[in-house]
């Protein structure tokens, strides 16, 4: 019987293949950090190259401090729970991080997930339903995607970052156009009993920042809960590290937020909805990966308290974030590399003035791993096309000669394939 499936699941492979998709792992031999070993290709000799292609913006993923952390709760509560939280899997632990977020971001209450895939996969099915909308920008996260397809409610998407689609959106979920014209479904249209805005707060492959400023206004005008999955923006942006939408100035201003601790906070795995009290409550009744999955394990969870203290206790790491992004990003430009502007450390380099820009990313994404840079190209249907890129991330765990060390190699790498 496989032998005849097989052959399906062969195909669709090779399809992968052929189209370019195929994603390689590469094997690294070290912990997470700016200098890396690795093992690539699969077999040949490990190579000591530097990161330049993580989300581990404050390098919290091998501090001192939260290794440390770990390393206490796993002697003080273990290593599992075996249980989800209602039953028997609230630690102390886990009570103390949900309020230490909630104190970071100025919200009521806060709830822990296994990851922020899961926080985005059991928010919308529980806040919302059949009569109810949600308008999302069409390049959220596929998390955020994902979420919606579980939930009943009417979906609008609006143009990405375009506030003039957004309130078009709004309007037509006001006005109720459509909002029962799924299958099968032949009532009359009604307005939306309730609306939900959905954005991230920073969009992975530009590293643009929603403007949550005009968001909430908008919100605000037509009466709707907002929603920022600040993944890429917790313990980045903002005067203090609390994201995209303290960058904003909307703290208390935003309903709902969701996160990750997979990246900026330490970099493992957990995610979390922080905001309004009764939302977060409902969320502890209803939410199926919360009701139906483990707990998140206290090791993780003590890692997490100190991810938290540590951006408490100073701005010293994510300033530093700061200058080497100012940094990098102005040199690049220096160079004459085509970057798109802004100030997240998710830095891309385009090479939209080149027809043959896919294959010079992957060539220069190639090359540049042989000058001993680990950056990824990010090439169609990944990224629009012509809009093909190698995504630089830059971290507060990169020293100034590392940074220098890249620069180098992209103007080695920049000047023999003519891109600069
Ligand atoms: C990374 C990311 C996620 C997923 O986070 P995990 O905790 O790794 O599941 C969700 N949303 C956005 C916007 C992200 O960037």
């Amino acid at each position: 019987m496989y032998q005849r499936i097989k052959y399906d699941f062969a195909q669709e492979l090779s399809k992968i293949k052929s189209s370019g998709l195929y994603k390689e792992e590469r094997t690294i031999l070290s912990e997470q950090k700016p200098n890396i070993r690795v093992e690539y290709p699969a077999g040949s000799a490990p190579r000591d190259v530097l990161n330049f292609c993580a989300n581990n913006y404050l390098g919290l993923a091998n501090h001192p401090k939260i290794i440390e952390a770990a390393r206490k709760a796993l002697d003080e509560h273990g290593f599992g729970m075996a249980s989800v939280r209602f039953i028997c899997g609230t630690q102390d632990l886990h009570k103390t991080l949900e309020r230490k977020i909630a104190e970071f971001f100025q919200t009521e209450d806060t709830i822990l997930y296994s990851s922020c895939f899961d926080a985005n996969g059991g928010l919308f099915e529980t806040l919302l339903g059949v009569e109810d909308a949600v308008v999302t920008d069409a390049l959220n996260h596929a998390s955020i995607i994902d979420g919606i397809r579980l939930c009943k409610a009417k979906r609008f998407i609006y143009d990405h970052a375009d506030m003039a689609s957004l309130e078009k959106a709004l309007k037509k979920a006001r006005e109720g156009v459509d909002v029962w014209d799924g299958p099968g479904l032949d009532k009359e249209p009604v307005p939306a009993r309730n609306i939900m805005i959905i954005t991230d707060g920073v969009f992975s492959m530009d590293g643009d920042i929603a403007d949550i400023r005009r968001i909430v206004e908008l919100g605000n005008t037509y009466d709707t809960l907002v929603v920022v999955d600040d993944s890429h923006g917790t313990g980045v942006l903002g005067q203090t590290g609390r994201g995209s939408v303290e960058e904003a100035g909307m703290l208390g201003r935003v309903d709902v937020i969701t996160s990750t601790l997979g990246k900026a906070m330490g970099g493992a795995t957990g995610g979390f909805i922080t905001g309004r009290r009764e939302i977060i409550e409902i969320l502890r009744q209803k939410s199926r990966p919360y009701l139906f999955s483990n707990t998140v394990a206290p090791v993780i969870v003590a890692a997490g308290i100190a991810a938290f203290d540590l951006l408490a206790q100073g701005q010293e790491l994510r300033e530093k974030l700061r200058e080497n992004t100012a940094y990098f990003r102005n040199r690049m430009k220096a160079l004459g590399f085509d970057i798109i502007d802004g100030v997240h450390p998710i830095v891309p380099v385009l090479f939209r003035t080149f027809e043959n820009d896919a294959k010079l990313a992957q060539q220069t994404a190639r090359e540049l791993y042989a000058e001993g840079i680990y950056v990824v190209g990010f090439v169609y249907p990944v990224v629009p096309k012509g809009q093909s890129r190698i995504r630089v991330q830059v971290s507060a765990a990169h020293t100034r000669e590392q940074l220098d060390q890249a620069l180098r190699a992209f103007e080695k790498v920049g000047q023999k394939l003519g891109v600069i």
